[in-house]
């Protein structure tokens, strides 16, 4: 079944992902806001940034518009994007930002490479969901800067070349295994962004706190960091969070321990960051699967889960706060975690 032109089961998950990542008009703006535009802004990921810089400062040193193709991968809320843009403005380009999802033809993908300008950065997000007539149609617009546009159909049919000006293609993932290798092979380098250290996460969220000029306690910025899942994008989600519900009880603008606990017990967010979600796959795997193991297609159907949403967006931080283990015959929970949920542990594999 398909519905707006998705099969029923991407739909589904686009909507999860929706819930869970995207954000409406009002944060949308606040993000723009709290985005870093320079490499100073930028926090953390040193060696990224320096690999990045070398790049650009060579190709600008051989006179050359733009540089080599660049692939990001890493979790949701890393930075791709903000590094990604920070590379366009260096490189004197202007961003272009469309995503894997947005491109569903040839002609949708035509009509962006040729309205770009000589140095223009084309960001594509979620690159690994453009589909193989798509991404072939992308391999001569890489390597050689020109598309076959095919004119009429059956007999008729011709092809026209259109050369387009020299450009370069930034792409970002959160699921490198699915960039197929042909089209991985057509980036000069590929990084992947790691998860944030917690005193990275501090000076984000002192930042962003400066920028929506309100203040906050050391205390305070350590447990919004604690429940921000090595995440910059959630470490400022909370932050605002924390923030709007500071200012309706009344305590104005200043962000001190005791009202990060009263928000984030509301919002339902455990002193490890682990959200309701979180935990119903925990549960699910203690209750219904005595720990484990299990595969990913019985976790989904008994958690009411799309796979990807458990693959992205669950599972990296419970494997990453040791909470979940994957092993060839599916996942297990582990003893820390029965220790968090406060249960009591059947066969979890031991840790302590
Ligand atoms: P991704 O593209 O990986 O999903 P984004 O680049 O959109 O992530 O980052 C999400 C938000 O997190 C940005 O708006 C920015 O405010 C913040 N952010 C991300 N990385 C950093 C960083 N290294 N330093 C400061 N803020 C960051």
């Amino acid at each position: 079944m398909k519905l707006n032109g998705l099969p029923a089961k991407d739909k589904k998950m686009r909507e999860d992902f929706i819930k869970k990542n995207s954000l409406n008009k009002e944060e949308e703006i606040i993000e723009n806001t709290l985005r870093p535009k320079s490499w100073e802004d930028y926090i953390g990921q040193e060696k990224i940034k320096t690999n990045i810089k070398v790049i650009i400062e060579a190709a600008k040193k051989r006179g050359e518009i733009g540089c080599e193709h660049l692939l990001f991968y890493g979790g949701s809320g890393l930075g791709k994007t903000t590094l990604a843009g920070i590379a366009a403005k260096e490189l004197g380009g202007n961003f272009r930002i469309t995503s894997g999802t947005a491109i569903k033809k040839t002609g949708d993908l035509a009509a962006i490479l040729s309205n770009l300008n000589p140095g223009d950065v084309l960001f594509i997000d979620e690159i690994h969901r453009l589909n193989k007539l798509i991404e072939e149609f992308l391999y001569p617009a890489i390597e050689d800067f020109k598309i076959h546009l095919v004119l009429g159909k059956g007999l008729m049919a011709r092809t026209m070349e259109i050369n387009l000006p020299k450009f370069t293609l930034m792409g970002a993932t959160t699921r490198i295994a699915l960039v197929s290798s042909p089209l991985r092979a057509r980036f000069g380098a590929t990084f992947q962004l790691n998860y944030y250290l917690p005193e990275d996460l501090e000076k984000i969220i002192k930042r962003s706190a400066d920028l929506l000029q309100i203040t906050i306690d050391d205390e305070a910025i350590k447990q919004i960091t604690v429940a921000s899942r090595f995440t910059p994008r959630v470490a400022n989600r909370l932050l605002k969070r924390v923030r709007d519900f500071v200012q309706v009880s009344g305590d104005k603008n200043h962000i001190d321990k005791k009202s990060v606990e009263k928000a984030l017990g509301f919002l339902e967010i455990d002193n490890m960051g682990l959200e309701s979600g979180d935990r119903k796959i925990l549960e699910v795997l203690i209750e219904k699967f005595s720990g484990g193991p299990v595969g990913l297609k019985s976790l989904a159907a008994a958690t009411n889960e799309e796979e990807d949403t458990i693959l992205e967006i669950y599972e990296p931080y419970l494997l990453r706060l040791g909470f979940l283990e994957r092993t060839p015959k599916g996942r297990t929970i582990t003893s820390l975690a029965y220790k968090h949920l406060n249960k009591k542990q059947q066969n979890a594999k031991k840790l302590l």
